[in-house]
């Protein structure tokens, strides 16, 4: 695997891989702190293109709480060595100066998607996401790049964005993975307590007793999201920000469920902020 950590660097192997004979770059960007959902996307990717490229970038400004900045701590030597396992064949990795230099001052922004939910709660993510996302299209160059269906706003704000703007990139969703014990995997979990951990298992549980009332025959989104919150009521101290379905293109929500939707939930154990979701599909 080779690593650049400057555009120029980048766009020296980008010429020579496309000198070498029209190969098809897929792309996955991430914040480091590698665990095996962001590996999945890696692996995924094999079947959608010839030449893998990762990108490991703690955006700044998609970070609304300076402490969740500081907080974001990667180990680049292990995610390397992560990634070299999977056979990835260019990782990115700039600083920070090399992405925002003095002077930057574009932003972009997709309006109604970015509004609710996520966007509503931490004011200024999603142009955080949005504008990082262009410029590593733009400097990738990618031909596909996949998001983890983990983030389903971010996800889809993606599609829309690169939709909007014709960006000559396919992106694919990435399945969402889970531990074992059915806990989404994040680099986040890392700060829980042993007691947060089950605590936090109370989320995915809630999610998959309102997939069993679904293929019973729910289809009452109170009744469903209710599910959701009762099992998460379990904590000794519960902080939900929010348990909702919505469609799944518009992320509006839904009080009855037709055609394609999902549950969305989002709670805090021990500080740390969890996301998680589940999508529902006719048997
Ligand atoms: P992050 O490093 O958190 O910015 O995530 C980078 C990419 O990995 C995003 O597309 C996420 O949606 C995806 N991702 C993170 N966790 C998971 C997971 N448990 N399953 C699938 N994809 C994930």
């Amino acid at each position: 695997m080779k690593t650049c950590t400057t555009i120029a660097h980048y766009r020296a192997l980008y010429r020579e891989v496309k000198s070498s004979g029209q190969r098809r770059i897929g792309f996955v960007p991430t914040m480091g702190a590698l665990h095996e959902g962001h590996l999945s996307l890696a692996r995924a990717l094999k079947h959608h293109c010839d030449l893998r490229v990762c990108s490991i970038f703690v955006n700044p400004t998609q970070f609304n709480d300076p402490k969740d900045y500081q907080a974001y701590v990667i180990n680049l030597q292990n995610d390397q060595r992560l990634l070299e396992q999977e056979g990835v064949d260019i990782l990115f990795a700039p600083d920070v100066s090399e992405i925002y230099p003095r002077g930057f001052q574009t932003t972009v922004k997709v309006s109604h998607l970015s509004a609710p939910l996520e966007g509503a709660l931490r004011p200024g993510h999603f142009e955080g996401v949005a504008t990082v996302c262009a410029i590593l299209f733009s400097i990738i160059g990618p031909d596909c790049a996949i998001f983890g269906e983990k983030d389903f706003q971010q996800l889809r704000l993606i599609e829309q964005l690169v939709s909007d703007l014709k960006l000559p990139v396919e992106i694919v969703r990435g399945a969402l993975i889970r531990d074992t014990d059915g806990l989404a995997l994040s680099s986040r979990n890392s700060r829980l307590s042993v007691k947060g951990r089950e605590h936090a298992l109370l989320i995915s549980r809630g999610l998959f007793a309102a997939a069993e009332a679904f293929q019973a025959g729910e289809r009452d989104a109170f009744c469903l999201e209710q599910i959701v919150r009762a099992s998460i009521a379990q904590m000794s101290n519960p902080e939900i920000d929010y348990v909702t379905v919505v469609d799944e293109e518009s992320l509006a929500p839904v009080s009855t469920l037709v055609g394609r939707c999902r549950l969305l939930v989002v709670a805090r154990v021990d500080g740390v902020r969890l996301l998680d979701n589940l999508a529902f599909a006719e048997a």
